[in-house]
């Protein structure tokens, strides 16, 4: 036992939702007096995302001698059982424990805590925690307004791992964004796992645009909120209206779309079809033109014919998208379509090759059409940063860090803009 505790390590892997509890586990288990832990807050999207997660525990482990290992997240959560089958680690808690504070006292303790797994039923959880944290490892602050998900698309592990929806409440949301502007952060990200379901469980039942018009009202000089990602069938009206008239929300919005066939979205039980998903586009782009969007796609889901692959790739040019996450299918245990029939490896493999190259030319379009412009960059580190259409630039000499500036754009490498 060190006379200071030594601060706990922390490793982070999967989505912005998991970066945000990982700085808000730090606080708490630093006020714990936690001493000298590694903390790993492990993803479970993909069968690889699991895998990764026991590397890294091992890696640290190694690099760690004798320091006690907490495996948390939704891998911890959804296969308690294969962690703490694992000799490196100390203690396996779940995602809901991991942000009570008494679950931290209980750690730090000298006997660490009598229960080897800490994981109860997150199907259970009604509340979502509102930590509210002092700063962010980053220039760009991710902030939770909800957690969990009630909806059951057929690929997902998600709603096992973080539970049905649940709000923070706008009061929590806006004072966390007031702590951290006080912090001179200049942009905060909205974050979740199923945004645009924030506000159901909360009186009232607002939607996800109130809350946006609610924070650039209360917090008249925070210059830029980003919104992480948002399912756009379940877009509110409110929200329509904040993108055509707040210049303070930022022209960009990643779309959890997954698919371009018809038939492949209902086999994912997903609430849009790929007109929808157009008619999205069209409209967000006619209410504000210099939007950009970024978007989720599946290769290889069950059943995916090259007909249906096809129309994913048709629908990047449909929609008019500029970053493409591509996600090689990965049958998660559990789900439906885990039982459905596959597509071949090298198939999916194949495809999802094919995707990242549309990805990549689309891209390559869009930094070319920059070259020339000004753009206002949130500078991320001495010579890195951001637009507002979250567009990367690069320096060729040091920029003040945290800062917005406005820059001439000079060129780009195929990855990025450089100014
Ligand atoms: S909306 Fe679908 S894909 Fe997204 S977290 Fe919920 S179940 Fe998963």
């Amino acid at each position: 036992m060190n006379a200071v505790p030594k601060p706990p390590v922390l490793a982070t892997l999967g989505c912005r939702l998991n970066a945000y509890e990982s700085e808000a586990m730090r606080e708490m288990a630093e006020a714990a007096g936690l001493d000298g832990a590694v903390i790993v807050n492990t993803c479970a999207v993909t069968a690889e995302a699991v895998r990764k997660a026991r590397q890294e525990i091992r890696r640290l482990s190694r690099e760690n001698p004798g320091a006690p290992i907490i495996v948390t997240g939704c891998a911890a959560q959804t296969e308690p059982e294969t962690f703490a089958a694992m000799p490196e680690v100390a203690r396996v808690v779940g995602n809901a424990e991991k942000m009570q504070p008494a679950t931290w006292q209980v750690l730090a303790a000298p006997d660490f805590g009598t229960e080897r797994v800490m994981v109860d039923d997150i199907m259970s959880v009604r509340e979502t925690a509102g930590h509210l944290i002092d700063g962010f490892g980053r220039h760009r602050a991710y902030v939770q307004v909800q957690n969990g998900c009630d909806h059951r698309c057929t690929f997902c592990i998600i709603p096992y791992g973080r539970g049905n929806s649940r709000s923070v409440p706008a009061g929590v949301v806006v004072e966390q964004i007031k702590r951290l502007r006080d912090r001179s952060f200049n942009e905060v990200v909205l974050t979740g796992v199923d945004l645009t379901s924030w506000g159901a469980d909360l009186p009232g039942a607002p939607r996800l645009g109130n809350l946006v018009r609610r924070i650039l009202r209360m917090v008249p000089d925070l210059p830029r909120l980003r919104i992480s990602s948002i399912d756009s069938i379940e877009a509110d009206p409110d929200l329509m209206e904040a993108i055509a008239t707040e210049p303070r929300l930022m022209p960009h919005l990643h779309l959890s779309l997954q698919h371009g066939d018809d038939l492949i979205l209902k086999r994912m039980k997903r609430r849009h079809l790929r007109g929808d998903a157009i008619a999205f586009c069209e409209e967000a782009r006619r209410l504000r033109p210099d939007i950009v969007f970024g978007a989720d796609i599946i290769a290889g889901f069950p059943t995916e014919t090259e007909a249906h692959f096809e129309n994913s790739v048709k629908l990047v040019q449909d929609c008019g998208l500029t970053f493409l996450h591509v996600f090689p299918y990965s049958a998660r245990k559990g789900t439906p379509a885990a039982r459905m029939p596959r597509v071949s490896g090298p198939a999916i493999k194949e495809r999802a090759a094919r995707l990242r190259r549309v990805g990549d030319e689309v891209l390559r379009a869009h930094l070319q059409a920059q070259v020339g412009r000004s753009h206002r960059v949130l500078t991320e580190g001495p010579r890195l940063g951001r637009t507002e259409q979250f567009t990367e630039v690069a320096f060729d000499r040091d920029m003040p860090e945290g800062s917005l500036l406005d820059v001439a754009i000079r060129g780009h490498d195929g990855a990025r803009l450089v100014a």
